[in-house]
This record gives C-alpha cells, structure tokens and sequence, in this order.
C-alpha cells in the first residue's frame, strides 16, 4: 500500500489551498450567527455561487455536465481541505451529491440539459423525499402511491424528515407506481416540482433549535410524463444508485474530529479557579488516548476505502464499518467533551457563561443524529452481521 500522494495530488491541495485563502467570506472563523435559517442559506447560496466561479462545486462531475472529472483521491482531498479550513459546507449538497451523479447515470438528456446547470451554482436547491413515518430503514415499505393519470402521475402521500424542503424548488421522490408488485418492484423514481399545486412542507423544530427537517404532504401532486427518471416500476434500482453516493469514506468527519481532538485537548489541560485540570485525572486521560486510537482508526478505514475506490472496486458491506464506527466515535467524543464541560455545556446558545460560543453543545446535539441517517447503527450492524461474518438473517 503506497501511503503518499502524487505530486500532481499535492499541487491540486495547495491550489485549493490557495483559492480558499483568497475567497473564504472578509472575517470567517469557521462559525457564523444568523438571525434565521433562511438568512443562513441565503449565505451559504452565495458561497456555493463563488465555489462555482473557481470550478470547485461537483469536482466529481465529468467534465462535460461542468465537473472536473476529479479522480477519487482529488475528491477526498477537496472534501479534507475543506473540512480543514473550517469553510462553510455547500447548501446543494442533496443536488450536487446526490441528484447529479443519479441524473448523469439514469437520466434523459433532456433531464440533464434541464436539470445539471442549475444545480452546482446552488441556482435550484434540491431535496430527498425519500423517508415516511411508516418507511425510513425498510424504504421498500413506503406507501406515498403515483397512479397514472393523462400524461404522468397524480401522487399522494407523506414524507418526513426531508432536509431543506422548504428551499428546495425539485425533490427526487419515491413513490409506489405498482401496489400489486413485491414491495421492490412498483416503485417509481420522480422529479418532483416542489412549487406544484399540493405540495405542503412543514417544517419540524429539531434538538438543536434548527427547522432544516420538514414533513411533505403530497396531496394530488401532478408529475408530467418527463419528470419520471428511468422505467416507470424501476424506481428501486435507481434509488440504490442515490443511496451509493451516501456511503463510503468520510474525510470531513475525519478532519472534523481530528479538530475536536484538539479541543478536547485543550479543555482537558485548562486551569480553572484553582482546580487542577482534568486531564489530572487519569481516567479522563484513558478517555482521551482512546478517542486518540478511535480517530487514527478512522483515518486508515477511510484510507482502505479510498484505496478500493481507487481500484475500482466495488465498497462492499464493509463500508458499513466505517459509518458506525465514525458515528459512534463522535458520540463518544463528544460525551467527553460535555463531562469535561459541566454545567458550562448547558449554554448551547452564544453568552456570557457560554465556552465557544456554544459550540461544543451545539455539535453534542447535532451529532445525536449521526447514528441515523445515511442508516441507522442497528442496520450497519445487521448489514455486517449477514453480510461480512455471515450470521444467519435476524427475521
Ligand atoms: C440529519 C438527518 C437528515 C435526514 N435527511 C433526510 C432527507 O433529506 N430525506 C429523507 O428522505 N430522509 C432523511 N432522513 C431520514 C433518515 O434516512 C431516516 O431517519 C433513517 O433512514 C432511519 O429511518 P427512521 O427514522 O424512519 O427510523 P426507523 O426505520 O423507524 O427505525 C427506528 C429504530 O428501529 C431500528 N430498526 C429499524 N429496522 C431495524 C432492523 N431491521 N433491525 C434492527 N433495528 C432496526 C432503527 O435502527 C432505529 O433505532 C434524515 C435523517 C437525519 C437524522
């Protein structure tokens, strides 16, 4: 295994390097206050406007739909440097990750013509309606019905917890095409407008204060013939292709958790009124080697991954091993890091007896969510469980 990158990968870092230098938002500190989520994304618009500018928005993307045709080790090298000058995310994430890759693979040119351009300047914002109350784990199980009607489909349904429905102008939606099928096949993959008449989103308050989750009532929704991506009961098999981009390594959770290390770090060593540090205590200093372990760990898995990448092949069940664990280590960091606070990680909100700003607070809450999306800890578990060593099925 060769550890080092190529030069032509170390000149790509320090241009990226020198972009971001010279184009993160006058005063950037990593974090920023808004009055309002939809303040909030009306910056990061702007910011994933200026990525755009310097072709730094979808480097995966061939080159022809506006990409970099960026190899695997380009890509989790922007996804590191990014991470590691604290530079805000991109809001299209659901777009530039997730609808792209899916309409380039599945879609028709007219789709793509339509949809790919207005994409990666964050011009049109896109959500996953995907998830229902009665189908999140098993989505198979989902009931949101598209009956034919004329020239397309009328749908009705509900979905949840779908991330910025309330920005999105198009969702990729999954509904049941085929009622009589086995619960797989019957399914459709639409382009969903989400300014059609019958679409109600309705915004859910979360842990953290935030409302970036929303339920999404669909109530005679009219979706014409050519917002229909690939086969009209193969829906499934598409989806998997989304849901593939979902997966595999994790250099912004990796950087992200190599910086809360040093925090932790710090906190640990930190005098306070007299007291000795924590990091007196040696319990507290087994805690932090191993969340030290946890992270170097995390680091190779990610390195194995990319080197399967690299190689083309395919990730495997094995990539399950690397979401719980990463997901798992947070929370194990992060329940340190509220020890080591006290009665300070109460103030999750900027004041006086706040520690930064209460921002530690704010990510032990966030990271809650980490063992459930992109599938929950139970169903990497089940996944490894039947597929890597082979235990017979749980039902
Ligand atoms: C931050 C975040 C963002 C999200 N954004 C989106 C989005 O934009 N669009 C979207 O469509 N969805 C989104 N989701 C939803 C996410 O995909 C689901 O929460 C996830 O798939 C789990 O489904 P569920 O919440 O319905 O839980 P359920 O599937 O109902 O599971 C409930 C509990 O039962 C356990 N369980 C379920 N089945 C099994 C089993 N077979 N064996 C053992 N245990 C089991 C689960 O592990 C869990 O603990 C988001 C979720 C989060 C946390």
């Amino acid at each position: 295994m060769d550890l080092s990158f190529t030069p032509a990968e170390e000149e790509f870092r320090a241009e990226l390097r020198r972009w971001l230098r010279a184009n993160l938002p006058p005063g950037w500190t990593g974090h920023r206050d808004f009055p309002t989520l939809a303040a909030e994304v009306a910056f990061l618009r702007d910011w994933q406007r200026r990525l755009h500018d310097g072709r730094w928005v979808g480097i995966h993307w061939p080159r022809e739909y506006g990409g970099r045709g960026a190899s695997v080790i380009e890509h989790y090298v922007f996804q590191e440097e990014i991470a590691a000058a604290r530079a805000p995310e991109i809001i299209n994430r659901i777009g530039v990750n997730l609808v792209g890759p899916t309409l380039i693979a599945h879609g028709t040119e007219e789709q793509k013509q339509r949809f790919l351009p207005r994409i990666m300047p964050a011009e049109e914002l896109w959500c996953q309606l995907f998830s229902e109350p009665g189908a999140g784990s098993d989505l198979t199980a989902l009931r949101t019905r598209a009956e034919r009607r004329g020239d397309g489909w009328v749908v009705n349904g509900q979905k949840v917890w779908t991330s910025y429905a309330q920005f999105a102008r198009w969702g990729i939606l999954l509904a049941r095409t085929d009622p009589a099928a086995p619960k797989s096949k019957g399914i459709g993959y639409f382009i969903c407008d989400m300014q059609a008449p019958g679409v109600t989103v309705r915004p859910l308050r979360q842990l953290t204060g935030s409302e970036e989750f929303n339920e999404v009532f669909l109530e005679d929704v009219f979706i014409p013939r050519e917002h229909l991506v690939g086969r009209e009961h193969d829906g499934w098999s598409i989806a998997n292709t989304t849901l593939a981009h979902e997966r595999g390594t994790s250099p912004r959770q990796l950087v992200i958790h190599r910086m809360l290390l040093n925090d932790l770090l710090r906190l640990a060593r930190e005098e306070r009124e007299g007291t000795a540090p924590a990091a007196a205590d040696p319990l507290i200093r087994q805690r932090i080697a191993q969340h030290v372990i946890d992270v170097e760990i995390t680091r190779l898995n990610n390195w194995r991954t990319l080197t399967r990448l690299q190689k083309r092949l395919p990730l495997g069940p094995e990539s399950s091993f690397i979401k719980l664990f990463w997901s798992e280590m947070s929370q194990r960091m992060h329940d340190t890091v509220m020890d080591l606070l006290g009665p300070r990680g109460l103030c999750w909100q900027p004041g006086p007896h706040a520690v930064a700003g209460g921002r530690f607070a704010r990510s032990y809450l966030y990271y809650r969510a980490a063992s459930l999306f992109a599938g929950t800890s139970e169903i990497q578990r089940n996944i490894l469980a039947e597929r890597v060593l082979g235990l017979p099925r749980s039902r």
